[in-house]
């Protein structure tokens, strides 16, 4: 079988706060996010209103008015992933002191003249049920935080040659475009729907298609010198391309090694049709490519480990012929998606 030894090229951008300043979900400062991710479940419940918490708004507060003495009810449901501390802000110690019932109305938290204030844990995976009680003559106001430090799974694996991974915190749709004058076996459209459904299918998301304006990953392939003379560059040499922003978005532990996390931001991608190839090889080559370059515009950094156990794997540095996902690096990227989005 002929082999491909086109080297499949990545790299990211470094200004992703510039690129993404028109998006006002990524503006806020990007080193906020390592402890208060998600609590996409987490949910507040009381007689007042339902708060959720989720990875860009981690926290929330609690209000009781003025003239609601007595206990209010609260339940906490904290994520299996993260614990939640409920707290009362510090103040002089009075009569209006807000403190923590469990549900038997025994008082397991409150606030004193020596702590001002109080914090109460609920342990991850566990409901709190239970009431505050404050002395109904002002407002009391208070704060419901996750706590996602400590609950990092313990089964990450790590499938790269790279010590960074991102993920898509929202919609992920895809456009695509053929530039230049193109063989019959290369149909960029049915490339990137297949690279869609696979990694739809890998990821557990919806991958869909937009317009160039809409798409969060803009997808091009055709001859090399439409492709060179749309980007600007060239002569080029590689057979994919991925280009990317992104924003921190926590650091990790795994396999001993320091690993960070992104989210992603902007993604384009590139695909030649490559000179001297026909036929199935062609086609099949063509749709691995692209199918390489998505899971990178995905957030799939690097390439596997260079051994021959992973010389078919779609991640793999050189173009080959199989485009189906395999197994290791489904899970390298699902595992980031599963956890972090
Ligand atoms: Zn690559």
């Amino acid at each position: 079988m002929k082999k491909g030894f086109k080297i499949l090229v990545s790299f990211f951008m470094a200004v992703a706060m510039l690129v993404g300043i028109s998006n006002l979900a990524f503006a806020e400062p990007i080193t906020a996010y390592s402890q208060m991710i998600n609590a996409n479940n987490l949910n507040i419940l009381n007689t007042q209103a339902r708060i959720t918490l989720t990875q860009n708004a981690p926290s929330a507060t609690f209000a009781v008015a003025a003239g609601v003495a007595g206990r209010v009810p609260i339940t906490v449901v904290a994520p299996a992933t993260g614990s939640v501390t409920i707290t009362s802000p510090g103040g002089t110690s009075d009569a209006n002191d807000p403190a923590l019932f469990n549900a038997s109305g025994t008082r397991i938290a409150f606030q004193n003249f020596e702590t001002w204030g109080f914090t109460h844990t609920v342990p991850a995976g566990t409901t709190f049920n239970g009431f505050i009680g404050t002395g109904g003559n002002v407002a009391r106001t208070f704060i419901v935080n996750s706590n996602w430090s400590a609950a990092q799974p313990s089964n990450f694996i790590w499938h790269s040659d790279a010590d960074r991974v991102a993920f898509w915190p929202g919609a992920v749709n895809v456009y695509n475009r053929t530039l230049g004058a193109v063989a019959p076996t290369f149909n960029f459209n049915a490339q990137i729907t297949h690279a869609r459904n696979q990694w739809s299918n890998a990821l557990g998301i919806p991958i869909g298609t937009a317009t160039y304006a809409n798409a969060q990953i803009q997808g091009f392939g055709g001859q090399r010198a439409a492709v060179d003379a749309f980007r600007g560059t060239g002569p080029s040499t590689w057979a994919g391309l991925a280009q990317w922003s992104w924003f921190n978005h926590a650091t990790i532990s795994v396999a001993g090694r320091q690993r960070t996390v992104h989210r992603m931001a902007t993604a384009r991608i590139f695909t030649i049709d490559l000179p001297g190839w026909t036929g199935e090889s062609h086609r099949r080559m063509s749709t691995m490519i692209t199918t390489h370059e998505l899971g990178h515009a995905l957030g799939w950094d690097g390439h596997p480990p260079r051994v021959a156990a992973n010389d078919q794997d779609v991640m793999w540095w050189q173009a080959h012929q199989n485009y189906s996902l395999r197994q290791t690096e489904i899970r390298h990227l699902r595992q980031i998606y599963d956890f972090y989005r």
